[in-house]
């Protein structure tokens, strides 16, 4: 494939020697001498062996992913987190000084892997009201033909959800590599994930620390056409996802019903939380996503909501004055308002 770095170009895929076996001798693995038990404890079943590497291509985990998502497991590779999904596609795809981009606030760790692999990340400004323009960012693609493109869907931090029709739009328009993180996806409508096999440059990120509640096991998803699951998974670490969270990753994407009902449950408080912000002298923005963005025009809300121990982002720069809080329970959401009317009868 043209696009891939020229490094990468000659891999192969890591061999893990994953055939059934009688006695194995060939991984350098020691005993388990310390948790025998552990499987029993833990109901893992028989086939958990803590002291084995791992299913290198985790099988199990791609078909429940594969289930979940409506599409074949071939399309799929799984990682320690969407986060390690975003470095391995950066580290197969662009080289020193080569141009990726994206919309500007997004993803913090877009600009961060771009400079750890000393590329050239060139941020789109969004509109004033933080809407997203795709025909900007096709015409500086046009300008620049940046080797990857990664678009935020819905947008973090700011909840701004692109239309389907202008993602499509967008990879018919670029030759660059369109890797659509859908992070939050679960809490709008508009997937790609189904699409990739259409696109020859195409990439969707999904996580299961968000909508699934998962964050602690680190599990995230990349679902692409084959050519390009096949080339990330020459790039790929070997045994890079562990045993535990394959297992528990798996069981959790069968549960698609309390997943449904939870996510119900957040977008409803986020109605909630969103109407009780918008009650305060605050500009709040829709949001598509479990958090909501919103300013203020208090510099420091965070840290006097700190001092009554309520955590909420912040930012620098640009966007001094902004904050983005994550939707919680009704009981969170009510307490997080208690304090910040308290605060804003202060400042008055
Ligand atoms: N993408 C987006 C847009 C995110 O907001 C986050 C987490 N904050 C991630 C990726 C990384 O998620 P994880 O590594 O937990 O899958």
């Amino acid at each position: 494939m043209q696009k891939v770095k020229e490094s990468v170009k000659g891999l192969k895929a890591y061999n893990a020697n994953q055939v059934p076996f009688r006695i194995k001798l060939d991984a350098n693995e020691g005993k388990n001498i310390l948790f025998k038990d552990i499987s029993e404890g833990l109901s893992f079943g028989e086939d958990f062996n803590i002291n084995f590497y791992p299913d290198n291509d985790a099988v199990l985990l791609r078909k429940e992913m594969g289930g979940y998502i409506g599409i074949s497991p071939s399309n799929i590779i799984a990682g320690n987190g969407s986060s390690e999904m975003i470095e391995l596609v950066i580290k197969t795809f662009v080289d020193k000084d080569e141009a990726m981009m994206s919309f500007v606030p997004s993803f913090s760790m877009y600009s961060v892997f771009s400079s750890i692999y000393s590329a050239d990340f060139i941020g789109v400004e969004s509109n004033e009201d933080f809407s997203l323009d795709m025909d900007l960012m096709i015409k500086k693609a046009g300008e620049i033909n940046p080797k990857l493109i990664l678009i935020c869907n819905p947008n973090n931090p700011t909840g701004f959800l692109i239309a389907k029709k202008d993602i499509e739009k967008l990879l018919s328009e670029v030759d660059s590599i369109v890797v659509v993180d859908e992070a939050y996806m679960e809490f709008a409508e508009g997937s790609m994930a189904q699409e990739v096999l259409k696109y020859k440059n195409l990439i969707v990120l999904r996580t299961l620390s968000k909508a699934l509640g998962l964050a602690a096991i680190r599990l995230g998803y990349m679902i692409s056409n084959e050519e390009i699951i096949n080339i990330i998974n020459n790039v790929r670490s070997p045994y890079n996802l562990n045993a535990v969270t394959q297992y528990i990753g798996a069981m959790a994407l069968r549960k698609k019903d309390e997943i449904t009902g939870y996510v119900e449950e957040v977008k409803k408080e986020r109605d909630f939380l969103s109407g009780e912000l918008g009650e305060l002298p605050f500009e709040v923005y829709k949001s598509h996503a479990n958090f909501i963005f919103f300013s203020s025009g208090i510099d420091d809300l965070d840290k006097r909501l700190k001092e009554d121990g309520i955590l909420i982002r912040s930012f620098s720069g640009d966007l001094k004055g902004y904050y983005r809080v994550t939707v919680g329970s009704r009981a969170e959401n009510t307490e997080l308002i208690k304090s910040l009317k308290e605060i804003v009868k202060n400042e008055k």
